[in-house]
């Protein structure tokens, strides 16, 4: 089989699922919830150093980093910012509302990427009416934007908005690391622009499971809380958070693979007449749109057949998410498949 839907189907490979036994028998595991796992610290510390960001916490998924975040940096009533895309506000259940009680004010971005100047307009002026603008939540590279990645100047842009009118800024970095590697500004670059990031390890970097969310001493405190009200403290979590060390460790150049084999997909996909439109590739990400309803659900039908699984984003919108299960030979199946098919 050859899984396209996400990059979040990869599975441990034997090297591993060697480390989670290797790492926590070397570093030692413990409680978490009382701070004790030595495993889990070596995690956290080891994304906070790369950051350069005070620290981290090492939590079950990036939904709950995100929420956590949000809930941390926000009070019942406020109102955060991000785009209409953005995975907290269409992809974590009304988590924003159910959680933390605040509503978002959304933009439309481009290819879920939004700009100071949007921001700036969205803001709420100082009214009894208005819900008091608090956060603004950006996401990099953009899940639903096709893998789009953020301009440099555009962050340090909202960046210094943000320090100017008072509001936090949160990184939904599911797939940073995709980012990085395509790009001139670093992790510490990241780490200097924003309040908190979530890093998701169960994506591109092929872990199991777990994201961590990093920022301040004093804000992971507050998250830790938040975290166990959340039912994710975890108690001896080490054994995971090797496959995460374990991936920091091995797998972020490699990313590098992934978009190349996207890319070369991506060209042959534009050659098909069936396809009306595609995002620009610029990750692991590609999404296009087909002619028809119809037609799409034939060509997802013929691929399944082919042994070929990929995902839907609307009736008309496809997505390939390529990753490290995926090998130069399934690439080249895959392109072999699409070619025969018209
Ligand atoms: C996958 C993803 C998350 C977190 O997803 P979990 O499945 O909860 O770990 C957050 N943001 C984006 C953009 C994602 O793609």
């Amino acid at each position: 089989m050859i899984d396209l839907r996400s990059d979040t189907v990869t599975k441990p490979t034997p090297e591993m699922l060697s480390s989670m036994i290797q790492i926590p028998l070397l570093l030692g595991v413990g409680d978490d919830v009382y701070g004790e796992d030595e495993t889990v610290i070596k995690l956290q510390e080891l994304l906070a150093e790369m950051f350069g960001m005070e620290a981290g916490l090492f939590c079950p998924s990036g939904t709950m980093t995100n929420q956590i975040a949000i809930k941390v940096h926000t009070q019942p009533g406020d109102e955060l910012i991000c785009s209409d895309n953005s995975h907290v506000y269409k992809y974590e259940g009304g988590g924003i509302a159910s959680n933390s009680g605040v509503q978002a004010k959304i933009i439309q971005g481009d290819r879920g990427r939004i700009t100071a100047k949007q921001i700036e307009e969205s803001i709420n002026a100082e009214d009894v009416h208005f819900p008091t603008t608090r956060l603004v939540c950006l996401e990099n590279t953009s899940n639903r934007g096709g893998g789009s990645i953020y301009d440099f100047d555009e962050l340090k842009n909202i960046r210094k908005l943000c320090t100017e009118k008072k509001l936090s800024l949160h990184l939904d970095g599911a797939r940073i690391f995709n980012a990085l590697i395509e790009s001139d500004y670093s992790a510490k670059d990241i780490g200097e622009n924003f309040d908190s990031i979530s890093v998701c390890l169960s994506k591109g970097l092929g872990a199991p499971i777990g994201s961590v969310l990093l920022g301040t001493k004093e804000f992971i405190y507050k998250a830790k809380r938040v975290r166990k009200v959340f039912g994710g403290g975890m108690r001896q979590g080490g054994f995971i958070a090797a496959a995460g060390i374990y991936a920091l460790q091995n797998n972020i150049e490699r990313l590098k693979d992934d978009h190349s084999h996207a890319k070369k997909v991506a060209a042959v996909l534009k050659q098909k007449s069936f396809i009306k439109e595609m995002l620009p590739v610029e990750t692991n990400i590609i999404i296009f749109t087909i002619i028809t309803a119809e037609k799409a659900n034939h060509f997802q039908e013929y691929l399944k057949q082919q042994n070929i699984l990929c995902g839907k984003v609307s009736a008309t919108q496809m997505r390939f998410v390529f990753h490290l299960d995926i090998t130069e030979a399934m690439v080249d199946e895959v392109i072999e498949e699409i070619e025969k098919y018209n």
